[in-house]
């Protein structure tokens, strides 16, 4: 089966649908951003301390999955310290020279924020080490053996980097941040209230229990709940009288194939695939991910984060396993499952 993620109304990743609005709803001050509260608490800290100072803030680390945050609290953080930030990440970096014009170009205390950072290049890394540690720039001049290198100072500066994938860091580059914040997912309380902000900014009338019912099926990801409300508003508008209530989010919801949990087509086509066709596993992820036809990494980044979060999905050193609350979830009978599998339930 071939299926399109970009057009897949619970992937977190961004898409066209959200440009519009995701800049409107995007928090500006610690104040609006909700949750997270001890990567709050813990910059707060940072900043403050850095202000009283009259300090550069340290470099920090943001790393969690997409969707839950990383971008909107680098803005917070460079609002906070009130400086500028620029925007870049590590695929659009292809050359030494890129990085190079990006660092020449920042102005004192600047934030550069840098996302998906895992995806840098060695060489680029390298620009980026004498960058963060001494606000240097080495570079090179001539080739061969009259090559000289001189050093040039930069402003000072703080790099914020943003991955989905901490384990994919190399080390030197990892060590080089002063600070390491991993952004969890959101309670279906917390989204709620996202939820009502969101519909307060564009003026749209819910009801608390439609904003929980939003909440609860968007995978603990605001990019996701905000994403449910912009389209429960449509059938609000064509269905009701334009207020989300909860019988109107439920149906928005189910014609969206979204079931009460946030799991769509493509989590039940996962999970039923490794229950039917591998007894539940394990099975290794590119095994699975080219039964449904995915490619592995948007299986990893995208589908498992939250199977496994809610307990539906196991991670053993066999491969990937069906819990029995995946099958109860799917009215499948738990038959036991493979040896291997069991073994680990009773860990
Ligand atoms: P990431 O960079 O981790 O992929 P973003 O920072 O782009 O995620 O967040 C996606 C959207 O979700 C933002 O536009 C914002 O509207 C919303 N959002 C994220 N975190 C919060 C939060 N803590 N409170 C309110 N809205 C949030």
């Amino acid at each position: 089966m071939d299926f399109d993620n970009e057009n897949r109304i619970i992937s977190p990743d961004l898409n066209e649908i959200d440009n519009d609005i995701e800049v409107s709803l995007r928090p500006k001050t610690f104040n609006e951003y909700i949750g997270q509260e001890k990567a709050k608490e813990n910059l707060k800290v940072y900043i403050e301390a850095a202000k009283s100072r009259g300090d550069v803030l340290d470099h920090i680390l943001l790393y969690g999955p997409p969707g839950l945050g990383k971008t909107t609290l680098a803005g917070i953080i460079a609002n906070e310290m009130g400086v500028q930030m620029r925007v870049t990440s590590g695929p659009a970096i292809e050359k030494q020279g890129d990085l190079a014009a990006l660092l020449t170009n920042l102005n004192e205390g600047d934030v550069l924020f840098i996302d998906e950072i895992h995806r840098l290049s060695r060489q680029v890394e390298e620009v980026l080490y004498p960058a963060m540690e001494d606000n240097a720039l080495d570079i090179i001049i001539g080739k061969g053996p009259s090559a000289r290198s001189i050093r040039l100072d930069l402003p000072r500066f703080t790099l914020v980097g943003a991955t989905t994938r901490s384990g994919q860091i190399s080390a030197p580059l990892r060590d080089r941040f002063g600070d390491i914040e991993r952004l969890e997912m959101y309670s279906p309380d917390e989204l709620a209230q996202i939820v009502r902000r969101s519909a307060g900014i564009l003026g749209v009338m819910i009801d608390p229990d439609g904003a929980l019912e939003i909440a609860s099926r968007s995978r603990g990801t605001p990019r996701i709940a905000n994403r449910l409300l912009k389209r429960s508003r449509d059938f609000a508008d064509v269905m009701g009288n334009g207020a989300i209530t909860s019988d109107i989010a439920k149906i928005a919801l189910s014609r969206m194939e979204i079931d009460e949990l946030g799991l769509d087509s493509i989590d039940r086509l996962l999970l039923t695939s490794m229950i039917k066709n591998y007894n539940g596993g394990p099975v290794g992820l590119d095994t699975i991910a080219a039964t449904i036809g995915e490619e592995a990494i948007t299986v990893e980044d995208v589908v498992e984060p939250y199977l496994l979060q809610i307990g539906f999905l196991a991670k053993t050193p066999r491969g990937r396993v069906a819990t029995p609350l995946a099958y109860k979830h799917l009215g499948i009978p738990f038959n036991g499952g493979n040896d291997n599998g069991q073994q680990r339930f009773d860990l």
